[in-house]
């Protein structure tokens, strides 16, 4: 089956009671037993639900990996995966990192003595020389967030396996549309599915997937016993929002290129990074690994003043600003006073956040639309 297909007919079937086209929502937390221990393998709610079992079926087969699980936020998923370690073991992990994965690795799972290194993906000799007798997972993201590099995961592959330790890649930014680190040597992908998979802005889920098996009862082991699993109602709406997953997909990739070209080619403008870009420093990676650019991009104002930066996010209209990313409606946001405030000003110039970067999630609306409203509100 390829991907649109699997959108809409993987890991779904009609249900056999009623013949329902759509995945029923099972909101039940408990199963009836024929006797003790005779049921249909369905016990109890936390450990296993039909409604989350269609849709993990169908998010494995989009990525192409045996196993799925679904957890009650990405950050869950994120977790979930940090408990693979235990303390003195070291993971090697992008720097240029979503905010709360930072967090969670630098501020919960130090204190439990797991020993975390952040490093520039691109710089392979770097990368290498963090490998020691301890590691053990290697944390890519790609593309990264919100300077849209890209790191070769093929190239991550070969590390970890060097050392025996397990690569997961966050393909939230691309989506399984986009990647599919599976097949780059990845052990083990996650996403935020609040992002492009949900696609609605109206669930906060997230999701792993493996193929190998023992991992996958480690992970599913994490999964019930520390119990961050989302209900079935949730797991309907993404259900429900994959079956367009494809075709939204393919018109923010459009209208993120078409607005790429109107910023780079506007007078106030400095510098988009958006990886579609010849120029763009990883640009033949993306192209090896990425079916497509995607509609994530940030770009630069001249002069680099904050106050601009603050003069174009207040006056968009259709481009609401607000954290999140990968919904149908386009938002903006404003690293430097938003997701990355905390890092301080010498810090952020140095990791390149520059304090007039903007980011956009562009979305499907009509890209006509969507450049007029960049157009009046950058002036
Ligand atoms: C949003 C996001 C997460 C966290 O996911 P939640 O669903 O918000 O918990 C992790 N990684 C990336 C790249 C994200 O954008």
């Amino acid at each position: 089956m390829k991907f649109n297909t699997k959108t809409i007919h993987a890991g779904v079937h009609p249900d056999p009671e009623t013949g329902a086209i759509m995945t029923p929502i099972y909101q039940t937390s408990t199963y009836a037993q024929a006797g003790p221990g005779d049921h249909k393998g369905y016990e109890y709610s936390r450990t296993h639900n039909p409604t989350r079992t269609q849709l993990q079926d169908n998010i494995a087969a989009l990525e192409q990996a045996r196993f799925g699980m679904c957890f009650s936020s990405g950050m869950a998923a994120i977790d979930a995966v940090a408990k693979l370690l235990k303390p003195g073991d070291e993971v090697i992990s992008t720097n240029d990192l979503y905010g709360g994965s930072y967090r969670i690795f630098t501020k919960i799972f130090s204190h439990y003595g797991v020993v975390f290194h952040f490093v520039d993906m691109n710089d392979l000799e770097a990368t290498k020389s963090l490998i020691n007798d301890k590691t053990r997972l290697f944390w890519v993201e790609t593309p990264t967030n919100p300077l849209l590099k890209v790191i070769d995961i093929e190239a991550m592959s070969g590390l970890a396996q060097s050392c025996g330790a397990w690569l997961c890649v966050d393909n939230t930014f691309a989506s399984p549309y986009l990647q599919n680190p599976m097949t780059l040597g990845a052990d083990i992908v996650m996403h935020s599915v609040t992002k492009y998979i949900n696609g609605h802005s109206d669930v906060v889920m997230g999701v792993l997937v493996c193929n190998d098996e023992t991992l996958h009862e480690q992970l599913t082991f994490i999964q019930n016993s520390c119990g961050g699993t989302p209900g079935p109602q949730d797991c309907f709406l993404v259900l429900r929002g994959i079956k367009t997953l494809h075709l939204r997909m393919q018109r923010h990739c459009e209208n993120g290129r078409a607005i790429a070209m109107f910023l780079r080619n506007h007078p106030k403008v400095d510098k988009v990074y958006w990886p579609g870009f010849e120029h763009h420093p990883n640009h033949d990676v993306a192209k090896r690994q990425m079916r497509d650019f995607g509609g994530m991009m940030s770009f630069t104002l001249k002069g680099d003043h904050l106050e601009d930066a603050f003069q174009v996010i207040s006056q968009t209209k259709l481009f609401t600003l607000a954290e999140s990313l990968g919904g149908v409606e386009s938002l903006c946001g404003h690293p430097a006073s938003m997701t990355h405030a905390s890092i301080p000003k010498e810090e952020r110039e140095k990791a390149g956040l520059k304090d007039s970067l903007i980011r956009l999630s562009v979305g499907i609306e009509d890209v006509e639309d969507l450049i007029e409203d960049l157009k009046q509100a950058i002036g």
